[in-house]
């Protein structure tokens, strides 16, 4: 029987739906064994894996009338590779699970798949393998494995006098959720953001082979994750408004609803660009921007203030 989207996802059997899903991930050929064993079988390329998870729950993570299911598949693509992404490292493989509604018609999967896809291969990684169950709500849990070509770049590496730098959008997805959350639905460029970040996903490898000291992506918030880095390094970071730009869609959201733009730059997640620290300004490579540096001590602090907003997204 030949499968219409529109088909809620209780009349489609789970064999049927896996098929349908996996129809739309190409294996890399790296790839030994894809999807249909027990397991999927891949070669690895180096003498170490770099490896990530992620959940997405719906109504925590996305609404579906805020974004499309091929935008929600893009998200989910993009927070694990950018996590990889993070270590100076790669994606080559991903598995993917999905906890669906019977009443869910059977395109939303499948649209999701095709986000999903079409975000992996930016990177040039494979889909391997899965899971489908019902459940009452739409979960995604994606786990990412790839490997890093060079040494892999930490947390808790940057050291006093090193300077931090940012590469990526930052604060955009932040303001396209708040004009969402305000019913709007422009400027159009934000919620396009939120509903589909673009992490710069060669700037990892290229800040870990420029002799990065430290570096993480920024999925909560920038203060936040500073801090996490700060923390791991046992250091302090002094970041530095002047040099965080402001770009003019969140100029002009900030005037409409009467909300400092900076706040954006400053407390929001999802965008994930690049924060990481280098040893010298001269080493920072083209495409970065220093925003602040690192100093004894602990925490941090935003033109040598205690930043006083929340910083960032609290998970629980
Ligand atoms: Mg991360």
């Amino acid at each position: 029987m030949a499968l219409r989207e529109n088909q809620p996802l209780s009349e489609v059997g789970e064999f049927e739906l896996v098929e349908a899903i996996v129809d739309n991930f190409p294996q890399g050929e790296h790839v030994l064994v894809g999807p249909g064993d027990d397991a999927a079988l891949v070669r690895a390329p180096k003498g170490h894996v770099v490896v990530t998870t992620d959940l997405l729950v719906e109504g925590r993570h996305f609404r579906r009338d805020w974004a499309s299911a091929r935008d929600v598949g893009h998200r989910a693509a993009a927070q694990n590779l950018s996590d990889v992404n993070a270590m100076g490292g790669r994606t080559h493989t991903l598995t993917l699970g999905l906890t669906l509604p019977g009443d869910l018609e059977l395109g939303w999967p499948l649209e999701f798949a095709r986000g999903f896809a079409e975000e992996c291969a930016k990177v040039g990684a494979s889909v391997v393998g899965g899971d489908v169950t019902r459940g009452d709500a739409i979960v995604v849990a994606v786990t990412a494995i790839g490997t890093c070509s060079v040494a892999p770049v930490l947390r808790s590496g940057a050291t006093p006098g090193d300077v931090v730098a940012l590469c990526g959008r930052q604060g955009w997805a932040a303001g396209g959720l708040t004009v969402l959350k305000r019913g709007f639905r422009s400027p159009r460029v934000l919620v396009e953001a939120y509903r589909r970040p673009e992490p710069p996903y060669d700037a990892g490898l290229q800040a870990a082979e420029a002799g990065a000291s430290a570096m993480m992506d920024v999925s909560d918030g920038l203060v936040a994750d500073a801090r996490h880095i700060a923390a791991e390094s046992r250091v302090a970071i002094d970041l530095r408004t002047a040099d965080l730009e402001i770009p003019e869609p969140l100029e002009a959201v900030g005037s409409a609803l009467g909300v400092e733009p900076m706040d954006f730059v400053l407390t929001g997640g999802e965008d994930h660009p690049l924060l990481a620290t280098f040893p010298d300004a001269a080493s920072v490579p083209e495409g970065w921007r220093v925003v602040g540096s690192v100093g004894e001590g602990s925490g941090v602090t935003v033109d040598g203030e205690e930043f006083a907003g929340a910083g960032g997204w609290v998970h629980f």
